[in-house]
């Protein structure tokens, strides 16, 4: 067993190379394997990541507010806190706040052994957003 406390956390802004609008995120230490990366992450209204695709999937809880989604030819969809959310490996997506609230999730990512992190790539337009 191990156990990561709230003083084991970093507090960073989400990097603007990475999120349109305000992001804070709390990110686990890499641990033993097996091992996964845990964020909790603070979105505001608006607020969300570039496309981007995980190698080996993520899986969001979404703690408070409602998460805005959206995946590859398909239009955005709101989910309430709650709700869970899956993408399987290589999905092509981005997730964020609805533009009505803030919202918080926590994204747990396989540790990618082989392949490298998070390949991100170019924001999400308002139009995207959306779902225009
Ligand atoms: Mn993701």
């Amino acid at each position: 067993m191990r156990v990561v406390t709230h003083d084991d956390m970093q507090t960073r802004r989400g990097p603007a190379e990475w999120f349109t609008g305000t992001v804070w995120m709390d990110a686990s230490p890499a641990g033993p394997t097996p091992d996964a990366s845990v964020f909790r992450v603070f979105f505001e209204p608006g607020a969300r990541t570039n496309w981007h695709t995980h190698p080996e999937g993520q899986v969001l809880f979404i703690v408070s507010g409602v998460c805005r989604v959206g995946n590859e030819g398909e239009p955005p969809v709101d989910v309430k806190a709650g709700g869970i959310v899956y993408f399987a490996p290589d999905e092509r997506h981005w997730h964020g706040a609805n533009p009505d609230s803030y919202m918080v999730h926590a994204a747990v990512s396989p540790a990618a052994s082989t392949t490298g992190g998070t390949d991100w790539l170019e924001p999400v337009t308002d139009e995207q957003y959306a779902g225009a």
